[in-house]
């Protein structure tokens, strides 16, 4: 049993089957890779997995619990956080700042954190703030306005931010879409050191083969709606059907 598991999902849009017969096993505290062609259905995979979407048919289960008719804040209570393909951290805020946010959040939740201003003891939120800004190597930036950082740097961020929440399952939508190379290293740098550092399972969807093979154990192939392979990234490359996929041969 993985910690996720995806069976029969069908999700249609209209006349379009967008998933079809979607069956995922995710296991714990590893790194899996979704791949396909643009179109597959990998977004609306990810968007059924954190409660934007719910299927038409089939079951997806997180840790033995179902998610399905949750809501995205009560999945990500679960233990399900995910990196969003556009940088979700707040621009005016400092960086600092923008760490502070999910510890607040983490010990109180969202809605409240107004009315907790008075009664934490908010040196202890910074210094965990600033401890998990050392970790990500981001220390020296933290009183920097969080707009004026690389575009690695704010990605860097947003994966911290999430790692605050201490999330059991992380999901990343193209993590690295639009980075230079320097980025996409470091980026991927950053992701191997979680897995080494954490429990933490990894779900990754990915146009970057570099990314991909530097990163994953298992590697799903979705095409047309459905899993078409799924295997090592050293059986992946080359597989006849999965050069049909990509380059239609
Ligand atoms: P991928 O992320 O792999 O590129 P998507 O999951 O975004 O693919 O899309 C899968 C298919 O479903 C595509 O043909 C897309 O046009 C269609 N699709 C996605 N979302 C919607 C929607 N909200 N309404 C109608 N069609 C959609
Ligand atoms: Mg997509």
């Amino acid at each position: 049993m993985g910690i996720l598991e995806v069976k029969n999902v069908n999700k249609r849009f209209g006349g379009l089957q967008a998933l079809g017969d979607v069956n995922l096993s995710v296991a714990e505290n590893s790194c899996h890779a979704i791949i396909g062609p643009n179109g597959a259905g990998k977004s609306t995979l990810l968007n059924v997995l954190i409660g934007k979407l719910i299927p038409d048919t089939g079951s997806v289960m997180f840790q033995g619990q179902s998610v399905l008719g949750r809501k995205p804040y009560e999945i990500n209570q679960m233990g399900i956080s995910r990196v969003f393909q556009t940088p979700e951290i707040f621009g005016d805020l400092s960086v600092l700042e923008n760490m502070m946010i999910p510890i607040f959040a983490r010990r109180d939740g969202v809605f409240r954190m107004h009315a907790y201003e008075n009664s934490v003891n908010e040196a202890e939120i910074v210094d965990q703030a600033e401890t998990m800004l050392e970790h990500l190597g981001l220390a020296e930036q933290r009183h920097a306005h969080s707009a004026s950082m690389s575009r690695g740097n704010k990605r860097r961020l947003e994966i911290g931010m999430c790692l605050a929440q201490e999330p059991r399952l992380l999901l990343l939508d193209e993590p690295t879409a639009g980075m230079a190379r320097a980025d996409t290293n470091n980026t991927i740098d950053l992701l191997k050191q979680i897995k080494d550092e954490r429990d933490i399972t990894i779900a990754i969807i990915e146009h970057d083969m570099h990314v991909v093979f530097s990163l994953a154990e298992r590697i799903t192939v979705l095409a047309q709606g459905s899993p078409l392979v799924e295997d090592t990234p050293e059986n992946i490359k080359g597989h006849p059907k999965v050069r049909e996929a990509y380059l239609g041969e």
